[in-house]
């Protein structure tokens, strides 16, 4: 099966959603493919999304969002893209359950945070393991608080955790830290434990962390961690169509989120902007007010 569209968003997380309510508003013939993953459905109550002072899940957000898409009639396809090409200023994408054909591409198909590698973590992830200290820092005031990882970004982390809770160390799961000599002795300075020893397995109540075992025996009592892991990039299709990415693999794109391919566009965390879904959401319209005035512009241009 083929499927034509003025412009396709592929992803339906704050970015592509976001996009789609503006361009849909914007009387634009707009397709939504999606694979369904956002990384919104682990977050259990969104605490910094404006407006929402009592806080709403994630999960609940993206259905909010996509109704609010459907009343623009903006159609949604349920598949995953495995391929892009570009010919004679038309895009075509190859999914798993059909192709697909379009004048404008937005990619808004975001990046995995990658957990950190210890049996058992699922049920915490959201609830006492997170991702972000901007989203979640907040929660943890005064707790006792794991940073994992080995880079300067977990030194930098653990830096910063410490607005938040004393109660603070860095597990490195076994890895010889990667920190700079500055890093080193900034994390001296301010008495941050560094435990190397590999993690074995965690304690946990439900979703509540409690403890980490490391392989020499050792228990690390913690209420909550914090991983600098890395983030896997989902910008293989922009890649294909010969996008400019940035040294992370993240998709370069000017102030209107335009890419460095005609007709081409990202937004949200596929991006190099910071991955919040404010920002995320900003970025789609963004995009869309971009697109629907490009747009508009080559019609004119046609015509004269
Ligand atoms: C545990 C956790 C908690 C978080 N909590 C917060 C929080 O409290 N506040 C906050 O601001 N942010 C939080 N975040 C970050 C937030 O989830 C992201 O900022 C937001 O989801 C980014 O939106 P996005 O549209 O860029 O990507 P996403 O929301 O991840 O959406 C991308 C979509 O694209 C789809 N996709 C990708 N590739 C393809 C393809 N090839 N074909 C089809 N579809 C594809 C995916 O399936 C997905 O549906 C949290 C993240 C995690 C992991």
């Amino acid at each position: 099966m083929h499927r034509a569209a003025e412009i396709i968003i592929v992803g339906a997380g704050f970015a592509g959603l976001s996009a789609a309510i503006y361009l849909g508003r914007a009387q634009r013939d707009v397709l939504v493919i999606d694979a369904g993953k956002s990384m919104a459905r682990w977050e259990p109550k969104v605490q910094n999304y404006l407006g929402f002072p009592a806080g709403i899940s994630g999960k609940r957000l993206l259905e909010r969002a996509r109704a609010q898409a459907h009343q623009y009639r903006v159609r949604f396809k349920h598949d995953y893209i495995t391929a892009a090409a570009i010919r004679n200023h038309q895009f075509t994408l190859r999914g798993n359950s059909a192709s697909y054909s379009c004048h404008v591409l937005l990619l808004a198909t975001g990046i995995f945070h990658v957990p950190p590698d210890i049996p058992g973590i699922k049920a915490c992830l959201g609830h006492s393991i997170f991702f972000c200290k901007d989203c979640d820092a907040v929660r943890v005031r005064g707790k006792r608080v794991a940073v994992y990882g080995w880079t300067n970004e977990t030194a930098e982390y653990a830096l910063a955790m410490m607005a938040y809770t004393s109660q603070l160390i860095i597990v490195t799961d076994g890895r010889r830290p990667s920190w700079s000599r500055q890093h080193a002795l900034w994390l001296k300075r301010r008495e941050i434990f560094v435990a190397t020893q590999p993690i074995s397995t965690l304690r946990r109540s439900g979703s509540k962390l409690k403890a980490l075992l490391l392989e020499d025996g050792k228990e690390v009592l913690i209420n909550a961690i914090f991983t600098t892991r890395g983030d896997i990039v989902f910008s293989g299709l922009a890649t294909e169509l010969g996008a400019r990415l940035d040294a992370e693999g993240q998709i370069v794109t000017d102030q209107c989120l335009r890419t460095s391919v005609p007709g081409l566009y990202a937004s949200g965390c596929v991006t190099t902007a910071n991955c919040q879904m404010i920002i995320a959401a900003g970025q789609g319209a963004a995009a869309a007010q971009a697109i629907n005035r490009d747009l508009l512009m080559d019609t004119l241009k046609l015509k004269t």
